[in-house]
């Protein structure tokens, strides 16, 4: 069979929206070649054998990034491991608000940084320095080599933090703009088996409603927020009154962003006259 063929073959499988981009980013990585070449030159080939094997893990649900062991996010490429969550495109919203509201950030929290792409993505588009927290020992490890990898590992600090844990901020100094895409899934709630089955529940799940990860952040934010500051966090679709309370309860102004598909999925909080 052709590439051309196993591809739609693939597609047909798969039966999931995005199912031919996966088979194609699949057949890419098995013929060590880029999507667009493999699309431009490569479709009456004969199947790499290395196809099929990467085919079954996905058909078994295995998000494609961690079959690749990447995965692009505003533009750029970051490695990702089973310990991280994948960067989705709906975070991108997060970049966008943080870049529109303060273009020449100097020092950035991102906390709970994962892969690091919210806080690499920012230090790259910018001079920012940055500090990545996380609890997840093997998550910093793969941000570390991100930092690299994207050139900026010199204005990157990742640390191991808890921030269940008393004075968990206590020597990190302030920051003109704080990111967060903390756990916010409600416990229970139906996922899709890529999801549930591969990404780490410790990066998804936060209490019955989701919430509990900013009832514990956002009171600590003020004592790491500049004065004129911003914080960016990302919220689930239908989380926008409850965040938004807690923030106002803090006595922040909180404006909403929305992704791509309409959807809330970002809050902008700022204090005083911003
Ligand atoms: N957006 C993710 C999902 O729905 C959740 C990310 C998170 O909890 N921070 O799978």
């Amino acid at each position: 069979m052709t590439v051309g063929g196993a591809l739609r073959e693939a597609a047909e499988r798969l039966a999931v929206e995005w199912g031919r981009f996966d088979a194609e980013l699949l057949m890419a990585h098995a013929l060590g070649v880029s999507r667009s070449d493999l699309l431009l030159r490569h479709l009456r080939d004969p199947v790499p054998t290395a196809f099929a094997p990467l085919l079954q893990r996905r058909l078994a649900h295995e998000p494609v990034a961690y079959i690749l062991g990447e995965a692009e996010f505003y533009g750029r490429r970051f490695r990702v491991t089973p310990d991280t969550l994948i960067p989705r495109g709906d975070s991108e919203t997060l970049i966008e608000a943080a870049l529109a509201i303060r273009p020449d950030a100097r020092r950035v929290l991102d906390c709970g940084t994962g892969t690091g792409a919210l806080l690499l993505t920012v230090l790259a588009e910018g001079e920012a320095e940055g500090v990545g927290v996380d609890a997840s020992k093997a998550a910093l490890l793969v941000a570390q080599e991100n930092a690299q990898a994207l050139g900026v590992a010199e204005r990157a600090h990742l640390l191991r933090r808890d921030w269940t844990q008393a004075g968990w901020a206590d020597d990190l100094g302030t920051f003109d703009l704080i990111l967060a895409n903390p756990p916010y899934v409600e416990e229970g709630a139906p996922l899709d088996p890529s999801v549930r089955d591969h990404e780490p529940h410790s990066a998804l799940f936060s209490g019955p409603e989701g919430l509990d990860d900013y009832r514990i952040l956002l009171p600590q934010i003020d004592a790491l927020l500049e004065d004129g500051g911003a914080a960016v966090f990302e919220i689930g679709t239908r989380q926008a009154d409850a965040v938004t309370a807690l923030a106002e309860a803090e006595g922040y102004s909180a404006t909403l962003r929305r992704d791509l598909a309409g959807r809330a999925r970002a809050l902008v909080m700022t204090r005083g006259l911003n």
